[in-house]
């Protein structure tokens, strides 16, 4: 790895290598940002409590407080507003700003500007008719109906908590809190919103050649071909700047995501027999962000840089507010899967990649579910009953960037255990879905906004 300054970062002992990512475990800790032990082992005790009220204007209506502003959350605030403009809508969100998930791999490849990925907070409040609270949920009393965040405590009529996953590091063996740190530092996933895709960017920029390693995690993860579309649009990248890299994918399926297998099979062996070492069947067991090593159950192997994405679970904030199902691998929120809301609770839901149906984890199926659980809490507040709508997975990959090529599924779900269903299915690459890959976008996020 290079640094900005050009100078090779490579031997560097465990502490040095902490020091220079500028986070000491002991602060990392404390800031919650990694898991100690096991997920699900010992959750931490929640003490957000405060008697201090959020700085908010006295309700005007049925107070709704809305728990992040993701594909879910952000859908939720707007669309509680127009099913019933008498709802007093709060939206709690800690970052300054919506940089989308979606999209992102464009991203990498130049297809599209940052600035496409990147959304005010403020003028969405304010063209929807919510408040945004920038702020963090911290704990919550469901029988007093009270919501504590960082920025004072909020009284609501109905809570919907939308905050998407957190990682599981011990999914691929890396279980020593200072390795957490240096695996979500220097080799992070990019599935999460943000910065880890600003670190991303800047290593293909600055990548000297070599390999750059992708992974591909087990169970239910966050968009369930984005890591294939990655590899394509990595491997893009490479051969038009003329960049000496290879994308190696490790993958623990024994094929891409089944419906679009054939699409990015395809691409891998027409567009980048020279730019993707595709390695299906493949289950990480270690990793070393020191030594820079991937150990499989065949194989150890080297890396220069990577972007390593390990097995997801709900944001933490579930777990620790006792709202996981026990059984559940991935800590999901225990709901009535049908109506979204807490078992005995229809004051509480919980939406987007933190529900446990085996819905694909995408921006689509979070937003179309969104629009259901905004007239689902309206319905319960006029004491109606509405029927279940399926959510709708609409999904693009881009797998090719000069002509600009993309593959498409759409598809919904049925009724009784949830399997596809109404499936359209695309795998012929082509310039048409490519177009429409930017359209599908730009359509959702001004249905978010
Ligand atoms: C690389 C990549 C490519 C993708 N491609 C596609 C695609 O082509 N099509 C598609 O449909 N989907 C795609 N997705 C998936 C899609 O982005 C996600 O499934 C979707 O954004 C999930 O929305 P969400 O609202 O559940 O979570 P998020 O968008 O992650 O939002 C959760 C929000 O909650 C906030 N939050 C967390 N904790 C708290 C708290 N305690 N208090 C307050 N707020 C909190 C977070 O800050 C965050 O803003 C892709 C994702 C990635 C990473």
């Amino acid at each position: 790895m290079t640094s900005r300054s050009g100078e090779k970062s490579k031997g560097l002992g465990r502490r040095q290598f902490l020091k220079l990512s500028g986070t000491s475990t002991l602060a990392a800790v404390a800031a919650g940002t990694i898991v100690v032990g096991a997920p699900g082992s010992a959750s931490a005790a929640i003490s957000g409590r405060t008697n201090r009220p959020a700085d908010l204007p006295a309700a005007t209506g049925p107070r709704c407080v809305v728990v992040g502003g993701g594909a879910s959350g952000a859908t939720i605030a707007k669309y509680l507003k127009r099913e019933n403009a008498d709802f007093d809508v709060v939206m709690v969100e800690p970052l300054a700003m919506y940089m989308s998930c979606f999209l992102s791999n464009l991203w990498f490849d130049d297809l599209i500007n940052l600035r496409t990925l990147q959304h005010s907070y403020t003028e969405a409040a304010s063209d929807a008719g919510y408040t945004w609270l920038q702020g963090k949920l911290i704990d919550l009393d469901r029988d007093a109906k009270r919501a504590f965040t960082s920025e004072g405590y909020i009284d609501y009529q109905y809570i919907v908590l939308a905050p998407g996953i957190d990682y599981n590091y011990a999914s691929i063996g890396v279980t020593d809190p200072e390795m957490v740190v240096a695996m979500q530092q220097s080799y992070p996933a990019g599935f999460k919103p943000g910065s880890e895709h600003l670190s991303i960017k800047d290593k293909l920029e600055r990548f000297e050649g070599g390999v750059f390693l992708t992974t591909v995690p087990v169970g239910n993860y966050r968009c369930l071909p984005a890591p294939y579309e990655r590899a394509c649009m990595i491997a893009d990248y490479f051969k038009r700047n003329n960049v000496s890299g290879k994308v190696v994918l490790l993958d623990p399926g024994e094929q891409p995501f089944a419906p679009k297998a054939p699409g990015f099979l395809a691409a891998f062996s027409e567009l980048y027999a020279d730019y993707i070492d595709y390695h299906p069947s493949t289950m990480i067991q270690s990793v070393d962000p020191v030594a820079k090593t991937v150990t499989t159950e065949f194989d150890t192997i080297d890396f220069d840089d990577a972007a390593i994405y390990p097995r997801i679970r709900a944001a933490k904030i579930i777990e620790d507010l006792g709202l996981s199902a026990t059984d559940n691998p991935q800590f999901e929120a225990d709901i009535d899967v049908y109506k979204y809301f807490a078992k005995g609770d229809m004051t509480c839901y919980v939406a987007g990649d933190c529900r446990p149906m085996p819905f694909s984890k995408s921006g689509n199926t979070a937003n179309s579910e969104g629009h259901y659980i905004a007239k689902v809490i309206a319905a319960v507040e006029a004491g109606n009953d509405i029927e279940w709508a399926s959510p709708q997975t609409i999904c693009y990959s881009m797998v090719n960037g000069e002509p600009e090529e993309a593959i498409f599924v759409k598809a919904k779900y049925d009724h009784d255990g949830f399997g596809f269903t109404d499936v359209e299915l695309d795998n012929e690459r082509s310039a048409a879905n490519g177009a429409a890959t930017h359209e599908w976008g730009a359509g959702l996020y001004r249905d978010m906004f």
